[in-house]
């Protein structure tokens, strides 16, 4: 998506670490005009898939998953709440709670995404959105869960991916419709490349 690449390379810095700094309008002050379009194009993407649930994890998926399900919502007809997995550093789970084991990629630790079950049914089809896929972890995690609640997972939709680690690839081998919006073929102190 031009708009997005555009932005991601007048303004992402790449950090140690394999770590692509989009704070200025993604991941700490965000553009809203910009994630209405990319809510958009997810609709687009995804319309044919009689999506009636967004499943996200916090803190930075919330904002684009909003966006998105406001498009589902008003150009569908029908209601479609956002549900986003709550990280907890404890194992200690509660009876009522679907959960999963996330390695987190940005932290370097594990930690617990949960989603308490009254949310997720067997009448839910499901499309995940989150900000980025690296080595897939987040999105395995919220796949994890939603396939424990019995739902439909119809796809999932990330804005930025890091094409050079093997999230994605994993992912979609394994069955997953994986739509992204930019993908980072390779990036380093001098720039970042991103996919034609
Ligand atoms: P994964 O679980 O696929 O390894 O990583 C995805 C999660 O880690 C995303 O939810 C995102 O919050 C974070 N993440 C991974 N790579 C980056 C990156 O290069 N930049 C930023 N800002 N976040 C990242």
């Amino acid at each position: 998506m031009k708009l997005l690449e555009d932005r991601i390379r007048r303004e992402g810095r790449v950090l140690p670490g394999n770590v692509l700094k989009v704070d200025g309008f993604l991941n700490h002050q965000i553009d809203t005009g910009l994630f209405a379009e990319m809510g958009r194009e997810f609709y687009r993407l995804f319309q044919n898939d009689s999506v009636n649930k967004i499943v996200t994890i916090e803190a930075s998926g919330i904002g684009l998953a909003c966006l998105t399900a406001y498009f589902f919502e008003t150009l569908s007809g029908h209601k479609v709440p956002v549900v986003f997995a709550k990280k907890q550093r404890t194992a200690n789970q509660a009876a009522d709670v679907y959960t999963a084991s996330v390695e987190s990629f940005t932290h370097g630790r594990s930690y617990q995404a949960g989603i308490a079950k009254q949310y997720l049914s067997p009448v839910d089809r499901v499309l995940i959105i989150d900000d980025f896929l690296a080595n897939g972890c987040a999105l395995g995690g919220l796949r994890q869960i939603v396939e424990q609640s019995g739902a439909v997972l119809v796809g999932a939709g990330v804005a930025i991916e890091k094409g050079f680690q093997d999230g994605g690839k994993l992912l979609r081998e394994s069955g997953l419709r994986v739509e992204s919006l930019a993908v980072i073929d390779r990036m380093d102190e001098s720039g970042v490349v991103i996919r034609k």
